[in-house]
């Protein structure tokens, strides 16, 4: 709607001009369509200011308050025309010079003021000096142009001066929007800056239109130019479409512009061509040339400088890890040269934390692991983030780097809200490889250093892994059952299925030795599903056995087609699922998720979940509120440590008060001796396992014992 009276303002302005060159027209009316559209602009502005926030309202406003002074000047310029007496060109006061110069001001201030993303005191500093060489150049050429001006009309010297000064300052308003415009960001719409950069050639055209319009005095160059200026400011204020203001897009830094190299060249020619006219030049011209020419220089180093700066930033984003500011993995790799300690460290179970308490708390964690490798590498060290959670730290090699980063480690990390254990692997080398083969071995928390034997073992871990997939396919893989027994007598209760792999030798490898390789693999979930098919299938034939169990591993867990592939093998060899049990580890599903998940579903088939190797994780006893566990296999561990010291025994005590009122089944493991199970017994602990009573058996040899059972019991 503004828009719209706005227009009209300024066309009917164009109207008035044609016809002012009439004789007898009423100068007075020109000046109506300039307070139309001058008021029409701040009114623009104050809407503009009313429905934004933050820094772009104080722009609207600040705007509103230069263009109240322009309103003002446009007034006293009136004033000024309806007082004197003239001839020649229209007067034109001090007053007026002076409102219209503090309007101009305003305006280039509210434009700086504005803040702009990433727009440093150099850029800001660059930036006025552009406007200076533009304001100088300007002056250099306005004061040829006003020698001219006063030869020609002989207006007073003092009023030229402040006309210099507003041509200065409008052409280099232009220059700031553009500036601004330039900035990475600003808060201004970009239609908008558009609108306001022309507004800044208003000075110089009203000094061009009043030379043109010389023969009309009355026909004021302001009065022409300024209804123009409102409409640009009203088309300034206008809404972007949708309502919403956004922020620009960032630009590339702009660093060299053509100014300065324009500004010279421009005030070159004009000296050149003066003096080749005149013989000499001005002091105003010798001066401000020599002024122009300092302030490009400045110009130009600072713009140097700031490429530096730049080209410093560049290099930092390359060789640093943006969260934690340590070094990456590109820096650290490039700066082990022999003669170093590497020492790589991996937090533990970071994923858990991450899923767990969120991945901001997993960054203030990263971030405070950080922190706490930087204070105790000290100052020699090169500390990196080599992506992850895994870290790398490089020291003298000799030094006692090492020892110090591994006692770090123990002490509890304060990160968002949280005191938190962190569980850090470490693996520590004279290179990287060394340090890289170490950690692998080092997982599951432990501190490793690099010897000779552990890349023999990482050789025959590769030869394992190519062996197993020819293993299973093969068939070399069976099963053993080890009886799990009701004391005191030891008849069977039920069993744990253990996996065997007999190499075409005869050998025996231990699934102490293959299963991590299967999970490393992701051969396990190949291999689990075979254990699964085949323990249901014995099963089957041990119809008054109470469980079955099988071991399922991490790795399987994260499968979510697990509780599927267990349901159809309970329904191939029609199994009731309440004989299955599945042993799950502490670990595999203490990190929640995806794990817990499936163990949930299991659960929900009707097959009890046993946690195996009980007490041996962390969280123990809180995983048996979020996980649904039916069995709880007490770690051998506890069992060595009965008929000891009574604080050995405590742990196992208190699991089956706790196992109780939880409503829970026990199961001890390693039970070795008479005594243990005596002892265990005592405490009453129901279902043993153990050397003592079985080792882990073919099948047929726990169908006897089965057997046996049945006729000790008839
Ligand atoms: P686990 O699940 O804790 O299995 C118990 C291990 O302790 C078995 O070793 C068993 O032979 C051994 N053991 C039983 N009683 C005694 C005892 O009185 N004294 C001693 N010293 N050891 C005893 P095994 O069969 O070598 O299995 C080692 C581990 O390999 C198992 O630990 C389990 O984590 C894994 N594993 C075995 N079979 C499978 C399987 O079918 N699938 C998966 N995913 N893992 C398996
Ligand atoms: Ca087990
Ligand atoms: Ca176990």
């Amino acid at each position: 709607m503004k828009g719209a009276w706005a227009i009209a303002a300024a066309a009917t302005e164009i109207v008035l001009i044609v016809l002012g060159t009439r004789a007898g027209f009423p100068w007075p009316l020109v000046w109506v369509p300039v307070v139309v559209a001058l008021a029409l602009a701040i009114a623009g502005y104050r809407d503009a200011a009313a429905v934004s926030t933050g820094p772009l309202r104080t722009f609207w406003r600040r705007l509103v308050v230069a263009l109240s002074f322009v309103l003002a000047a446009a007034l006293s310029q009136v004033a000024d025309l309806a007082t004197a007496t003239w001839s020649g060109l229209p007067p034109i006061g001090a007053r007026t010079l002076s409102l219209y110069v503090v309007g101009t001001l305003l305006a280039i201030a509210a434009l700086l003021r504005l803040p702009g993303g990433g727009r440093s005191w150099r850029r800001l500093t660059t930036a006025v000096l552009d406007v200076a060489v533009v304001a100088v150049t300007t002056g250099i050429a306005g004061s040829e142009y006003m020698g001219w001006f006063i030869d020609k009309f002989g207006v007073s010297v003092s009023a030229w001066w402040l006309n210099t000064a507003m041509m200065a300052i409008a052409v280099a308003g232009v220059v700031v929007v553009v500036k601004i415009m330039s900035a990475q960001q600003s808060p201004v719409p970009r239609a908008a800056l558009w609108w306001l950069a022309p507004i800044g050639l208003a000075g110089p055209l009203s000094t061009v239109l009043m030379t043109v319009l010389q023969p009309w005095p009355h026909l004021n160059g302001s009065a022409a130019v300024l209804p123009f200026v409102g409409l640009c400011c009203v088309m300034a204020s206008r809404r972007p479409a949708g309502g919403v203001t956004r922020v620009i897009p960032s630009a590339p830094p702009q660093r060299g512009t053509a100014i300065p190299l324009v500004a010279t060249v421009l005030s070159s020619v004009l000296l050149a061509t003066v003096y080749l006219r005149e013989g000499h030049l001005s002091t105003a011209q010798v001066g401000g040339t020599t002024l122009l020419l300092l302030l490009v220089v400045a110009r130009q180093a600072l713009a140097l400088s700031e490429n530096a700066t730049l080209l410093d930033a560049v290099e930092h984003r390359a060789t640093h890890d943006e969260l934690t500011g340590l070094y990456n993995r590109r820096h650290f790799t490039e700066a082990v040269t022999p003669g170093h300690t590497v020492v790589l460290l991996d937090l533990r179970e970071f994923r858990a934390i991450n899923d767990g308490l969120g991945t901001d708390a997993g960054d203030a964690l990263l971030v405070a692991f950080a922190g706490r490798l930087t204070t105790l590498a000290g100052p020699g060290a090169v500390v990196a983030r080599l992506g992850g959670d895994e870290f790398g730290v490089l020291g003298p090699r000799g030094s006692d780097i090492a020892d110090r980063l591994v006692h770090a480690t123990a002490e509890p990390l304060r990160a968002a809200g949280h005191d938190m254990i962190v569980e850090v692997s470490v693996g520590i080398g004279d290179d990287y490889r060394e340090a890289e083969v170490a950690l692998r071995e080092a997982a599951g928390g432990r501190v490793v250093r690099y010897d000779a034997s552990l890349d023999r073992e990482l050789r025959q871990r590769a030869t394992l892994a190519a062996d197993l997939r020819r293993a299973l396919h093969d068939g070399e893989f069976h099963l053993l059952y080890q009886p799990i027994v009701t004391l005191p007598h030891g008849e069977v209760y039920g069993v744990e299925s253990l996996v065997r792999w007999t190499l075409p030798s005869g050998e025996i490898v231990s699934p102490a030795d293959f299963i991590p390789v299967a999970e490393d693999t992701g051969l396990i979930v190949e291999l689990g599903a075979w254990i699964l098919d085949t323990a249901c299938a014995q099963a089957a034939a041990w119809p008054r056995l109470h469980s079955v169990a099988v071991n399922v591993s991490a790795r399987q867990l994260l499968d979510p087609a697990l509780p599927d592939l267990v349901a159809s093998a309970l329904a191939r060899h029609g199994v009731p699922p309440s004989q299955l049990t599945v042993e799950i580890t502490e670990t595999a599903v203490f990190g929640g998720g995806r794990a817990l998940a499936t163990v949930k579903a299991l659960s929900a088939l009707g097959v009890s979940i046993a946690l195996d190797d009980f007490g041996t994780g962390h969280s123990s006893l809180g995983l048996l509120r979020t996980c649904p566990v039916d069995v709880i296999k007490v770690d051998k561990s506890f069992v060595d440590g009965l008929g000891g010291a009574p604080e050995q025994e405590a742990v196992v005590t208190a699991l089956t008060g706790i196992a109780e009122t939880m409503g829970l089944r026990t199961v001890a493991e390693g039970v070795e001796t008479a005594a243990q199970a005596e002892r265990l017994h005592q405490l009453g602990y129901r279902h043993v396992q153990g050397f003592h009573f079985a080792r882990p058996l073919p099948a047929a040899a726990v169908s006897d014992l089965l057997a046996q059972d049945q006729r000790a019991a008839a």
